[in-house]
């Protein structure tokens, strides 16, 4: 397995120190909170509909912002326009939709009896097939890196987010679990799904947030809505461009380093920001690490040079699955991927080393043309490190940034 690294701070990553952060972040939550503006739309969900504790009106200087636990992560939505309540209610009822759907784990979900059938054909819903199609044709093009039926050994393992605690399974239950796991054995035709195989079962956690976020954007545009952020647990997608029409600043989080640690920030309309990495999930045992991305060849951990890869691009689906891809790959391997498949125009893709370096791929957002998204590094000339106050001097910069992570997000402020 990889050998645990905490990295040095050498390295060219921002760093925001985490007090100042949280701070600023207590004071952001608190305006929101503690003011009048807080509306309930749904006092319970016992009508189906997701509970909605909103705050802001979605006015240019009031978003409307709501928060909720779904897919095991934490979800936020920001969102701008007259019609921000029921575009938000819209988008809150949809991720709880989805988590009944596509979940692998809730048992009232439609994956679960999918996973639990007793006949090997089974008729499923739109959404449900969209994202096995989704996930079957990134299983496909990596020819098995990413495996949608990878949850026979994901099941082995115990990856609490936090928790870094957990213990190596026995060599004979992964070899016996890996037997079980080949999406070939899976075949979509239309809304029909069948299996080969009583013993296949699906996982679209490498994926299903991509495809919700997309989702949600198909949503929100052809509502007529012209600017939100949403933050799927670390997953940004950007809709628009704020309403005084400057872009959205998305900050990624520094692997292994306190949540709300900037690695580096990029600006960014109508494109998505996904992130996969092995420091959110993860335990250590023998000096050695094991994380939640799985190499579906070995039934452990990818063998990774990589912390972290990021995707910025229009498809949020796609995003998602390649970064998950990229983790198992690897650096090299996963430029020849994006070669191979012609995916380089499409994607910009960071890779964050063991070290906390980063660089992008094909090339800085920054420095090429046609691309939306420009990566802005604010950095202390003395020490490499900018500290939040240096950054709030800087006036707007910092307002409106999702602090990006795997599990979790953090907002700053109020547009
Ligand atoms: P996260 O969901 O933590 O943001 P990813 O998008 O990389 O990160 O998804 C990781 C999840 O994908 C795992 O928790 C597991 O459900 C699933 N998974 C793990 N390894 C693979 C793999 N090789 N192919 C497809 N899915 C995977
Ligand atoms: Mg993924």
């Amino acid at each position: 397995m990889i050998h645990f690294r905490i990295p040095d701070r050498k390295n060219n990553a921002l760093c925001l120190r985490p007090p100042a952060f949280f701070l600023s972040v207590l004071f952001a939550v608190c305006l929101a909170g503690c003011g009048q503006k807080t509306e309930s739309l749904t006092a319970s969900d016992s009508t189906g509909k997701a509970e909605l504790v909103t705050t802001g009106t979605g006015a240019a200087d009031d978003p409307m912002e709501w928060s909720g636990m779904y897919f095991d992560t934490m979800i936020s939505i920001r969102l701008y326009g007259d019609r921000a309540a029921e575009w938000m209610q819209g988008c809150a009822d949809y991720c709880s939709s989805m988590e009944n759907t596509l979940s692998a784990e809730k048992e009232t979900s439609e994956l679960y009896r999918v996973n639990h059938r007793t006949k090997q054909t089974v008729t499923v819903s739109d959404d449900l097939a969209e994202c096995i199609e989704e996930g079957l044709k990134y299983s496909e093009m990596s020819d098995g890196a990413f495996d949608i039926t990878i949850l026979p050994v994901k099941d082995l393992w115990d990856f609490e987010e936090n928790s870094h605690e957990g213990t190596v399974p026995d060599d004979a239950d992964i070899q016996e679990q890996l037997k079980k796991v080949d999406y070939t054995k899976v075949h979509l035709n239309g809304n029909e799904l069948s299996f080969d195989s009583p013993d296949t079962m699906i996982d679209l956690g490498g994926i299903a947030k991509g495809y919700i976020s997309g989702k949600l954007k198909e949503y929100l545009t052809g509502e007529g809505c012209r600017s939100a952020l949403i933050n799927l647990g670390g997953n940004v997608r950007a809709i628009g461009t704020k309403p005084d029409g400057s872009e959205w600043t998305v900050g990624i989080q520094t692997p292994f380093d306190d949540r709300g640690t900037v690695l580096t920030t990029l600006s960014t309309s109508d494109d998505s920001v996904i992130s996969s990495g092995i420091y959110e999930r993860y335990f250590e045992s023998n000096g050695k690490i094991y994380h939640h991305i799985i190499d579906p060849r070995t039934g452990y951990p990818a063998e990774t040079d990589l912390n972290q890869v990021t995707v910025v691009g229009e498809d949020d689906a796609a995003g998602d699955a390649l970064a998950t891809i990229g983790i198992v790959l690897g650096e090299n391997g996963m430029k020849k991927f994006l070669k191979a498949h012609n995916l380089t125009s499409s994607e910009t893709v960071l890779f964050t080393d063991q070290d906390n370096s980063y660089a992008w791929y094909p090339s800085d957002p920054a420095a090429s043309q046609g691309v939306k998204s420009q990566s802005k590094e604010i950095q202390d000339s003395e020490s490499q490190n900018t500290e939040i106050q240096s950054i709030e001097i800087q006036g707007t910069e910092i307002q409106g940034t999702e602090i990006q992570s795997m599990e979790s997000q953090s907002t700053e402020g109020n547009e």
